[in-house]
C-alpha cells in the first residue's frame, strides 16, 4: 500500500505552495516551516485500581509573531509530536487569515479518552496542564478544547494553572464553560462558522441552502451541531457518523434529536433507529452536495478523491484533505471551503472569550454571533477574491493570506539578533 500524505508532511506542502505564490526566499520560508518552541512531558498517571501508567504530552508553539499561541488540546491514541506540529502551523495560518492577535500553538495527549475514567481524566489534565504550566498563560499561549476535549477539561486545566499561581486565571485557556468565565456562544462557533461558510460558498454558486443535501463525518462538538445548524437552515442532512460507524436516511436525518440521544447516553449514532448503516468511507463518497469531513485529518486522500461526489467540501475537521487530493477534487471542478477558513469560528470566539476575560466584560450571545458573522463573512470575502484574481483554489488563497501576514510580522518585527 503507498504511504498516504500525513498532516505534518500536508501541511509543508501547503505551506510551500503558499511561499511559491508570494514570492518569499527560502530563509523565510525556512523559518515559517519550523516550530518556534516545542515541548514534550511524561504524565504519570495513577489509574483508578491504584496502578501507574506514563503518558506523553506535547505542547507545540509553531509561532508567535504575532501574538501569544493559541490552540487547542487533543486527546487521541493517535496522537503524536508531527501531528501536533501540523495543527499548530495551521492554527498560525488560520488566526492570522482571520486578523485576530495570535500566533499558533497546538497540544495533545496520546490516550483514548474512551477508556478512562473521568477522575483519571481529571488527573491526567491536571498533570499536563502544570507540566506545561511554564510556557501558557494569557500572554503566552491559550489552549481551548479539540478532539477528545470538552469545556470540562478546560475548567480542570484554568483551575489547575490558577492554583499554581495562587489566584484565578480565567484567560489561561478558551471554551470554558460560562460559569467560569467562558463566552455566550462558544460551543457552537465551530459549528456556526461551518455554516456561514458553507452558505458562502453556495451563495457564490447561486444554490439555495434548501436545495442541498448534506453528510457529516464526525457527530462530536463540532460534527453535530453543524448538522444540526445545516438541518435548521433547511438543508436536508442525509448521513452523519462517529468513530463506531455512520447512520444514512435519504429522506434526512433529525440531527437535535440524535444530539439529544447522545447526550442522554447513546454511545454511537450508528443503529440510530430508522436509519441504514454507512461506513465512514462510504460516507465520504455519497451522492451528496455537501461533504463535512468534521473528524480527523487525511480522511480524503488520493484513494478515494476521485470517488467523492460531493460539489462543496467544507472542512469542518483540520487537515481532513491530503494535498494530493486536493489536486484530485480540483481537476474535477469540486470546492473544497479549507480548514482555516470552513472552521475559523472557533478561534474567532475563543478570541473574543480572551478579550472578555482580560476585561472581565462580558458580551451578550447576540454580540458574539454578530461579531462572528462580520469576522467569517470578511476572511471568505477575502479568500474567494483572491482566489479569483489569482487563479487558485480556495485553500491556496487562504493559506497565502495567512503565510503572507505572519511574514509581513516577520520582516516588520526583524530578525534578533
Ligand atoms: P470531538 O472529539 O468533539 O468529536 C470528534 C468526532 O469524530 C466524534 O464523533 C468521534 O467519534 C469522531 N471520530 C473520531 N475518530 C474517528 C474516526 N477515525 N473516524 C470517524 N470519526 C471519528 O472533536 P471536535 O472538537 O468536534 O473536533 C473535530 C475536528 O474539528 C478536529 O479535526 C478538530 O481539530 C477540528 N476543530 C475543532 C474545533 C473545536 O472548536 N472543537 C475548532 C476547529 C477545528
Amino acid at each position: 500500500m503507498v504511504a498516504r500524505q500525513s498532516a505534518w508532511e500536508s501541511a509543508q506542502i501547503q505551506l510551500a505552495e503558499a511561499v511559491k505564490h508570494l514570492g518569499l526566499d527560502d530563509g523565510t520560508h525556512q523559518l515559517l516551516a519550523t516550530p518556534r518552541r516545542e515541548m514534550t512531558v511524561s504524565i504519570p498517571l495513577r489509574r483508578d485500581d491504584g496502578h501507574v501508567e506514563v503518558l506523553r504530552g506535547y505542547r507545540v508553539q509553531h509561532n508567535l509573531s504575532r501574538g501569544p499561541a493559541k490552540g487547542g488540546i487533543r486527546y487521541h491514541p493517535s496522537t503524536d509530536i508531527d501531528e501536533v506540529r501540523a495543527l499548530a502551523m495551521w492554527m498560525t495560518w488560520k488566526c492570522a487569515l482571520i486578523g485576530i492577535p495570535y500566533g499558533g500553538a497546538k497540544g495533545g495527549v496520546t490516550i483514548d479518552p474512551r477508556l478512562y475514567s473521568r477522575n483519571e481524566l481529571e488527573r491526567v489534565t491536571r498533570r499536563y496542564a502544570s507540566e506545561i504550566g511554564p510556557i501558557v498563560g494569557p500572554e503566552k499561549d491559550i489552549p481551548a478544547p479539540d478532539v477528545g476535549t470538552d469545556d470540562q477539561t478546560m475548567a480542570w486545566f484554568m483551575d489547575t494553572y490558577s492554583v499554581n499561581k495562587g489566584y484565578t486565571v480565567t484567560g489561561v485557556v478558551t471554551g470554558k464553560p460560562v460559569s467560569v468565565g467562558g463566552s455566550q456562544g462558544r460551543g457552537g462557533a465551530t459549528s456556526r462558522g461551518v455554516m456561514y461558510s458553507a452558505f458562502a460558498a453556495l451563495r457564490e454558486a447561486g444554490i439555495s441552502p434548501r436545495e442541498v443535501s448534506v453528510a457529516v463525518q464526525g457527530f462530536g462538538k463540532v460534527g453535530g451541531l453543524a448538522a444540526q445548524y445545516l438541518h435548521d437552515a433547511g438543508c436536508k442532512v442525509v448521513a452523519v457518523s462517529d468513530v463506531k460507524g455512520g447512520a444514512y436516511n435519504a429522506m434526512g436525518l433529525n440531527p437535535a434529536a440524535m444530539l439529544r440521544a447522545i447526550k442522554s447516553g447513546m454511545e454511537s449514532v450508528a443503529g440510530y433507529p430508522g436509519t441504514d448503516p454507512i461506513s465512514n468511507e462510504e460516507l465520504i463518497e455519497l451522492d451528496v452536495d455537501i461533504l463535512v469531513p468534521a473528524a480527523l485529518e487525511g480522511v480524503i486522500h488520493d484513494g478515494n478523491a476521485d470517488a467523492v461526489k460531493a460539489r462543496f467540501i467544507v472542512e469542518g475537521a483540520n487537515g481532513p484533505t491530503t494535498p494530493d487530493a486536493d489536486a484530485i477534487l480540483e481537476s474535477r471542478g469540486a470546492i473544497v471551503v479549507p480548514d482555516i477558513l470552513a472552521n475559523s469560528g472557533g478561534v474567532a470566539v475563543s478570541y473574543f472569550e480572551w478579550v472578555q476575560d482580560l476585561q472581565a466584560y462580558w458580551w451578550t450571545e447576540d454580540e458574539v454571533n454578530d461579531r462572528l458573522r462580520a469576522i467569517m463573512d470578511k476572511a471568505y470575502d477575502e479568500v474567494s477574491t483572491l482566489a479569483r484574481e489569482q487563479g487558485v483554489s480556495l485553500r491556496t488563497a487562504a493559506q497565502m493570506i495567512g503565510v503572507g501576514r505572519v511574514a509581513e510580522a516577520h520582516r516588520t518585527r526583524g530578525l534578533y539578533p
